[in-house]
């Protein structure tokens, strides 16, 4: 079975030899136009449209409980400090309640197309940032997720990368940072990179370090035409963007999907 990272390994490998090559489309906190971003809702359209992955961010509540959301505080909670039931009340903007990471992944389960690209949010310490990895693993292996072909990390923890790298050697961890060299990444066990794209603008050369390395490439958050063009041509593997649409249609087929 080839793993998501030796799938985009290959695809890489195919951009350097040959003149065509296909780009992965990551839905940036979901297929949110018209919706919510990180909602069960926005998941399920990224998956409705057959984006390669859905990416989300978790946090950890104060009673150990995983919940999706990107920012640490919604509807005036501050994530960390307050049990689950402090969020009861929480609405996102299409009603939806803010969804647990168990609630989130049961959505999740139902494409087995779709990529989840799962980042583990900085919590108040590095233990703190641990246990929720912990428990991100333990919630996809009761979902049947635990599968790299199913899920992809990010991070910006280099700690939470580092931990992935020796707990799960065999998913593609994605470092979210931009402030590293790949080497330097690559030297940490850490197999991938996950950059905002003006690291990719000043360190164009970082691709295809990165790519020698073995080491996966993914960008945030693309959303010019000019801008994704760029980075396709720079030869990336994956764009994370708020505009799937656009990027599909500037492909133009080049689209890798999950078969
Ligand atoms: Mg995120």
């Amino acid at each position: 079975m080839i793993s998501i990272l030796g799938l985009l390994a290959c695809l890489s490998l195919a951009a350097q030899t040959a003149s065509t090559s296909t780009v992965a489309i990551t839905a940036h906190r979901g297929y949110w136009k018209g919706n919510a971003a990180n909602s069960i809702d926005a998941l399920k359209k990224a998956q409705d449209f057959g984006f390669w992955g859905s990416e989300f961010d978790v946090h950890l509540t104060s009673d150990g409980v995983a919940v999706v959301n990107h920012d640490d505080t919604i509807g005036g909670v501050a994530i960390h400090d307050n049990p689950l039931s402090a969020l009861a009340d929480v609405r996102l903007g299409n009603g939806e309640k803010v969804p647990t990471l168990d609630e989130y992944l049961a959505q999740g389960e139902k494409s087995d197309k779709t990529v989840l690209v799962l980042e583990i949010k900085i919590q108040s310490s590095v233990d703190r940032t641990i246990e929720l990895t912990k428990k991100c693993i333990s919630a996809l292996k009761e979902h049947g997720l635990y599968d790299p072909q199913r899920v992809i990390f990010i991070s910006f923890s280099y700690d939470a990368c580092k931990f992935l790298a020796q707990e799960a050697p065999e998913f593609t961890n994605q470092y979210l940072s931009g402030k590293k060299a790949p080497s330097e990444v690559y030297a940490d066990g850490i197999n991938g990179l996950d950059y905002h794209y003006s690291n990719f603008q000043n360190h164009p050369e970082w691709v295809k370090e990165a790519h020698d390395l073995g080491m996966s490439v993914n960008v945030w958050t693309v959303d010019k035409p000019e801008v994704i063009q760029e980075m396709i041509g720079l030869g990336v593997d994956c764009i994370t963007t708020n505009a799937p649409e656009l990027v599909r249609e500037l492909l133009n087929g080049a689209e890798t999907v999950i078969k």
